[in-house]
């Protein structure tokens, strides 16, 4: 079996890939296994060296690395360009901190002495989506060789040249031979992989049924899992919001990676006194994005990843017209053989449509009105997704306490959109998953929290 990475721009193969079968994915964990018996001795300062090496050469490869992803999933490069920096951000921020966040704990107690030390575990694999087809891996792969483990990457099977660039920018750096290997298998082998005794852990981002599939395996295994799924993340707009304001973030927000992000906004929440105003601006607004090559820098909104993805989102457009729901925007398939889809806005939704009941990956956005503040919140929460949440309000003591306490959601913002941050802890609830990927807690999901006493 082959895989190959179809440009979403034309339909036009770029390159087909042969995959590992089950006797060379076995030969290449155990690689992996010889390597993190050395890479587990190695200091913090000589993981710190190299982890500061590759977020140099992040920077150095950002415009091949942005081409790349344009041609394979038809991000636009200037969106490619920030993420191949975030990445970078990322892989400091653990060679920074990593040997603090690692650090013994003291506890006392009874002994002479007694504390927590944080020791490696061995190969983590990693099941990665093709929306972020580098960031979601750095995420995983930075803390991941910090903390002293390894790891095999099962990407995409439509992003293999992305897989391909990570594991050459490994060997790149310096890092010791197979401390990371791509593994271009297809997701049926997944479950072999999980089976392999060297594999010790396993974290995924992608849809809720490859989650579902994924833990059950590990779970018959006994093996820890991170889940990072899906979400429909309200952003709830009250009537004293600064209006232009939330429109703009909450646009933006929509249309990031051409709508394909789990922590876009997907439902507008706002409050009836101002949804008119609100909706007319959020429309302005979303005309004014442009849709075009992935390649040119002032496209803000590229073809979807793939055709089969497209479809699906506008056969979830079509029903929620069909129950109800108003098309103000889009909404209409271009022609030819390519992924696009248009920045589409969908009012009177309702429960029972998919705009508000279903994920909508893409362009599409979903306002829906609410009687008051307490109605917006309910509203908000009924969903069975708690990726993340935003609220917009000029009283910033109220928007604190809903955003913490009101919104059920692993990330709350007040006036801002969602976004990750490798300080901070980023995670869902409800069918979004659980487990944390960065900050402190990321790094301490795949490590063993040792008690060491000594009487
Ligand atoms: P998937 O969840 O199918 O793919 C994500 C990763 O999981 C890929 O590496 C995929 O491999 C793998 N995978 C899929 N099924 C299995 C399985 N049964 N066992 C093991 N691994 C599996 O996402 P899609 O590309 O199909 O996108 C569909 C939907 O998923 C989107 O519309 C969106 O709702 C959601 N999604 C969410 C993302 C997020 O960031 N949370 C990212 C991407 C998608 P392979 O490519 O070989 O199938």
């Amino acid at each position: 079996m082959n895989i190959s990475s179809i440009n979403p721009v034309n339909g036009q193969q770029i390159q087909e890939y042969p995959t590992l079968n089950e006797k060379q994915v076995a030969e290449k964990i155990e690689q992996t296994h010889s390597a993190w018996l050395d890479w587990k001795k190695t200091t913090p300062i000589q993981r710190r060296t190299l982890m500061n090496r590759l977020a140099e050469i992040l920077r150095e490869r950002k415009n091949e690395l942005a081409i790349l992803m344009a041609n394979e999933m038809g991000k636009p490069v200037k969106q490619g360009l920030a993420e191949a920096e975030k990445c970078a951000l990322c892989c400091e921020y653990y060679a920074i901190n990593g040997e603090g966040l690692l650090a013994d704990q003291i506890i006392e107690t009874e002994a002479s002495k007694s504390y927590v030390s944080f020791q490696p575990i061995g190969i983590v694999l990693a099941v990665m989506p093709w929306n972020f087809p580098l960031f979601q891996v750095f995420r995983f792969l930075a803390p991941t060789l910090i903390a002293g483990n390894c790891g095999v990457l099962k990407h995409a099977s439509n992003v293999p040249g992305c897989a391909l660039a990570i594991e050459e920018m490994i060997v790149q750096a310096g890092f010791p031979a197979h401390v990371f290997q791509t593994l271009l298998i297809g997701s049926k082998m997944v479950e072999k992989v999980i089976e392999n005794p060297r594999i010790k852990a396993v974290t995924l981002t992608g849809s809720t049924n490859a989650g579902i599939t994924v833990a059950s395996k590990a779970g018959a295994m006994l093996k820890k899992v991170v889940l990072e799924l899906g979400g429909s993340d309200a952003y709830v707009v009250l009537a004293d919001a600064d209006l232009e304001k939330a429109a703009e973030i909450c646009v933006a927000s929509r249309l990031t990676n051409s709508g394909q992000s789990c922590i876009a906004a997907k439902r507008f929440v706002v409050e009836e006194s101002v949804i008119a105003e609100f909706t007319q601006l959020f429309l302005d607004k979303m005309k004014k994005s442009v849709m075009g090559n992935p390649l040119e820098m002032d496209t803000d909104i590229g073809p979807m990843a793939r055709i089969d993805l497209r479809d699906e989102l506008h056969a979830q457009v079509l029903k929620s017209i069909e129950k109800g729901a108003v098309c103000i925007l889009g909404g209409e398939l271009p022609e030819g053989n390519n992924a696009y889809y248009p920045a589409t806005i969908l009012t009177n939704v309702l429960p029972g449509m998919t705009g508000y009941d279903e994920e909508l990956f893409g362009p599409v956005a979903s306002i829906i009105s609410a009687k008051d503040e307490n109605d917006a919140i309910r509203i908000a929460n009924d969903s069975i997704f708690g990726l993340g949440s935003a609220v917009f309000t000029k009283d910033i003591a109220k928007g604190e306490r809903i955003a913490a306490t009101e919104l059920e959601a692993g990330s709350c913002f007040v006036n801002e959109r969602v976004q990750s941050d490798p300080r901070l802890p980023f995670g869902g609830i409800k069918t979004s998953g659980y487990g944390r990927e960065l900050g402190s807690f990321g790094i301490l999901e795949f490590v063993n929290i040792k008690t060491v006493y000594v009487k």
